[in-house]
């Protein structure tokens, strides 16, 4: 057991504070890490406040980790001392199942642990990324290209993932008009990502703000929506759009600026259930899917495909004394486009 440092909700809602707890005694293929960055991510404030329902407090969040490895287990030969690796949404598996045997152990039937708010299979609480320190089963552990950066590389353990996953289920590439529903931690890599796929991307905000960065992040068009009706000019134009919102909106007008046999894909996860008539998705065929994260070895392919097209997250490093403040920012939208915590303003001792 090591005692580690870290910051936890201590109860749904309440600001986050400095929280000491022990890490597992490494076992043989166990990977010791010391986090140096770990991203915020939306679900990060949905799970603190409880807004998801069954949270398990105290709850450290955290699941876009990066470090460096501090130590292996004896069985561990792909990872050595002192190597920049990260760490995702997901420590563990059940690896039998169909979905783990796909390698999609995010849909794990019988054996799922979350990096954080979740049970492992002694059923320990777990703890995530805002700490200084972690230990995960090799399994569970990336390589981080060495021509990415800590803090913009680490957004992409979910954020990344969560885009890059349903882009490429759906093929959606060459020949496609991708809408970007949010431009937020989610949207800004979906941006990315979508044009680096050569789909051609337009957003989708509320916020006119972000017109500039849209461009610049790689986006051919932008529309202002507000969430109520659509556009009549974007009526029909889409073939997917991903739909990053974190707050309940209305899917039908999302699913009007379709073509026929367009998709709509969910990635964000409002706490509330929004009412849906049938004909949206009746009278041209729609379709409406949804996604989450993706798989150990298509998260490893994303590391991979963002480094070979310079592709990271935009980030804004703060010190995790800063992390409530944070939280309320995300809420009024003014991030650009992911607070990373910088772990070495936690004392390590
Ligand atoms: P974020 O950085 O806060 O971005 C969300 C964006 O949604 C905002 O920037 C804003 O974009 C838009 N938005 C927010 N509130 C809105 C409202 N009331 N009405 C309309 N638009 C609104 O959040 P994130 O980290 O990208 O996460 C987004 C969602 O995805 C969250 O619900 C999160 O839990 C979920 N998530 C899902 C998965 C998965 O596996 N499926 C993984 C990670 C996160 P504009 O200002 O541009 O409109
Ligand atoms: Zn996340």
């Amino acid at each position: 057991m090591s005692s580690t440092n870290g910051y936890a909700a201590l109860e749904a809602g309440k600001a986050l504070e400095p929280f000491r707890f022990e890490r597992r005694a490494i076992g043989p293929n166990d990977v010791h890490i010391t986090i140096s960055h770990c991203g915020i991510c939306h679900s990060d404030i949905h799970q603190a406040r409880d807004e998801w329902g069954g949270s398990i407090f105290p709850m450290v969040p955290g699941h876009e980790i990066v470090g460096t490895v501090l130590a292996i287990g004896t069985d561990v030969k792909s990872f050595h001392p002192g190597e920049t690796v990260g760490v995702g949404c997901l420590v563990d598996s059940c690896q039998t199942c169909h979905s783990c045997q796909r390698g999609l152990e995010q849909y794990c039937q019988d054996g799922l642990v979350f990096t954080y708010n979740s049970r492992d299979k002694a059923g320990e609480p777990t703890y995530g990324g805002y700490s200084t320190h972690i230990v995960v089963d090799q399994r569970f552990v990336f390589h981080i290209p060495t021509s990415l950066t800590a803090a913009g590389a680490a957004p992409l353990l979910c954020a990344g993932i969560t885009t890059y996953s349903p882009l490429k289920h759906w093929n959606v590439g060459h020949g496609h008009k991708l809408g970007v529903l949010g431009l937020g931690g989610l949207g800004h890599m979906a941006v990315q990502l979508g044009n680096a796929l050569g789909a051609e991307v337009t957003v989708l905000s509320r916020s006119s703000s972000k017109q500039p960065d849209a461009a610049r992040l790689g986006a051919k068009d932008f529309a202002l929506v507000n969430g109520q009706a659509s556009n009549a000019s974007l009526a029909g134009r889409f073939d997917f759009i991903i739909d990053t919102v974190s707050a309940p909106h209305d899917y039908t007008s999302c699913l009007e600026m379709l073509k026929t046999d367009g998709t709509l894909i969910l990635v964000g996860a409002p706490e509330q259930p929004t009412p849906l008539g049938a004909f949206p998705l009746v009278m041209r065929r729609r379709r409406m899917v949804g996604s989450l994260i993706g798989g150990i070895p298509e998260t490893q392919e994303m590391l991979d495909f963002c480094a070979e097209n310079r592709i990271e997250s935009e980030v804004e490093i703060i010190p995790i004394q800063g992390v409530n403040e944070a939280y309320e920012r995300i809420m009024r939208g003014d991030v650009r486009f992911r607070f990373v915590i910088d772990m070495s303003s936690l004392g390590r001792e």
